[in-house]
């Protein structure tokens, strides 16, 4: 088990290098972690898993309902969703099946529902429903006035992006794959039989290259000598409402599609508030770093959320974010294998790649497979040990037998997410453990609720900076 943020890089050579750890990337390594055969690297340049667009995303486990049939994009979220829900249940991953309404607002966008329902059974998925007004607003007692009707999509899921991360991490790691943190591959000279990856941290070999780079991958694509396509940031603001409003919604409340996209979902999250957004703003090619939220951006969604949930307005509101997708002017992913070069690029994972995860790194494997890379028998994976932080199950502090046998999960440090030392001592010691107090946040939910640290940062601060001084 090897985890590094410091220091030289290994000169030994590896089987293959995945650049890049978010959602993608970390699935990728767990998939061929599964091989013993192979000496596995995950790199990132942050200094944690996750840090890109895959900590600020809606969260949504998509059906794939309306994806674009016939695209790799509807078939890897189609078969992720599969996966991911079947892996959630295995390693206890927070998912809420909730189900999505696609309100239609406007006789015109009532009229849209049925070709909506053909393409998601064109999607394979058959079990949509269109539901009239009374029905709809005897399931969403809180519904703005005038809506029409709704498409009624049962399968939707909301799912915890961060456990998610951490759960494909953890097992990469703990199956024996590296992962060199801190560590931006700068330059890469292509070659035969190992590619050289130079680094902040010094040269990796490898004889294998996955490209999971993100926002970035177009210019990890140019240094293996490919002009295939440049990424465009499309920003995506979102407003988290605090707890008290998550009775004020049940199902994932979804706008009728256009052409411009999905559009602002009011949604609940696994953590128990309730989410509005996102934004969908297509920013400059540079502006690779973007993720401020703007006045404009948060406005926009106040104006569209009043309309769908208008007492959702009078809430408060705990926090504001916004991700960045990876667009690449074409409406499907940009997966490509280049054999001879031993070298695959997992490009342009727009809106749907926290779902497709699973598929993509079986694809890759795949891909990389018939490039040539013999990676001998697979072996299960025992479930890691993940925190518990999903509202619909029982968290640390409501276990009276955790408790009794160790009553350090019953002292309450961030009171609003009512988070243990326990867990939080945990999350510290994990073997993908937190690189700053956000990275804790994100394993724990310390500081994640309505006062935002205000009461319990110093605290967490403490106990974060007693557990790296205990480990420098
Ligand atoms: C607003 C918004 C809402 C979304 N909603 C959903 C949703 O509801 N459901 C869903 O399934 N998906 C959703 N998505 C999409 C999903 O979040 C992304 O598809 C997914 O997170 C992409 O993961 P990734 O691993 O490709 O990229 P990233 O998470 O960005 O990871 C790429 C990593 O590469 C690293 N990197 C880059 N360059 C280098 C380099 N040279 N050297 C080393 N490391 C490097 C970066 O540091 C980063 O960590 C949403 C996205 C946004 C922005």
């Amino acid at each position: 088990m090897t985890v590094t943020s410091a220091g030289a890089v290994p000169t030994e050579a590896y089987d293959v290098v995945v650049v890049g750890a978010g959602v993608v990337g970390c699935a990728v390594a767990r998939e061929l972690a599964r091989f013993p055969a192979l000496r596995v690297a995950l790199v990132d340049a942050a200094a944690d898993v996750g840090e890109g667009t895959s900590k600020g995303n809606t969260a949504i486990l998509h059906t794939g309902f309306d994806a674009v049939p016939g695209s790799l994009e509807a078939r890897l979220v189609r078969d992720g969703q599969r996966r991911l829900a079947a892996y959630a249940a295995e390693t206890g991953i927070p998912v809420e099946p909730l189900g999505a309404l696609l309100v239609a607002w406007d006789e015109e966008q009532l009229a849209a529902l049925p070709a909506l329902a053909a393409k998601a059974a064109r999607n394979g998925h058959h079990e949509t429903g269109i539901i009239g007004a009374d029905e709809l607003r005897a399931r969403e007692p809180h519904l703005g006035p005038g809506a029409l009707g709704a498409l009624d999509v049962p399968g939707e899921s909301v799912v915890c992006p961060w456990t998610t991360t951490l759960a494909y991490a953890t097992q990469a790691v703990l199956a024996g794959a590296d992962l060199h943190l801190n560590c931006r591959v700068e330059d890469v000279s292509a070659g035969v039989p190992h590619h050289r990856l130079a680094t902040g941290r010094g040269t990796l070999s490898t004889r294998f290259l996955v490209n999971a780079a993100g926002l970035h991958a177009d210019t990890l694509d140019r240094h293996m000598g490919h002009d295939d396509f440049t990424v465009t940031p499309r920003r995506g603001q979102l407003i988290v409402f605090d707890r008290l409003a998550r009775g004020l919604v049940r199902h994932i409340l979804l706008p009728v599609p256009t052409a411009l996209g999905k559009g602002v979902l009011v949604s609940p999250t696994v953590y128990g508030n309730v989410l509005l957004g996102p934004t969908a703003e297509d920013l400059d090619v540079d502006a690779r770093t973007a993720t401020g939220s703007t006045e404009a951006g948060l406005a926009f969604l106040r104006e569209q959320g009043r309309r769908v949930l208008p007492d959702l307005l009078d809430e408060e509101v705990t926090a504001v974010y916004a991700g960045l997708r990876a667009a690449t002017g074409q409406d499907d992913y940009r997966i490509t294998s280049h054999p001879g070069e031993r070298y695959v690029t997992v490009g342009g994972i727009r809106s749907t790649g926290l779902t497709a995860s699973m598929a993509i790194a079986a694809h890759v494997a795949e891909l990389l497979g018939e490039a040539g890379l013999e990676t001998g028998p697979p072996r299960e994976l025992p479930p890691p040990a993940l925190p518990r932080l999903g509202e619909a199950s029982e968290r640390p502090y409501e276990n009276a037998r955790l408790i009794a046998g160790n009553p350090v999960y019953g002292e309450i440090v961030c009171h609003c997410e009512r988070v243990t030392r326990g867990e939080i001592r945990d999350a510290l010691a994990g073997p993908v453990p937190p690189a700053s107090p956000d990275g804790l946040r994100r394993r724990t939910r310390a500081r994640a609720g309505r006062c935002q640290g205000f009461f319990c940062g110093p605290a967490v601060r403490a106990l974060f900076d007693e557990a790296k001084g205990a480990a420098g």
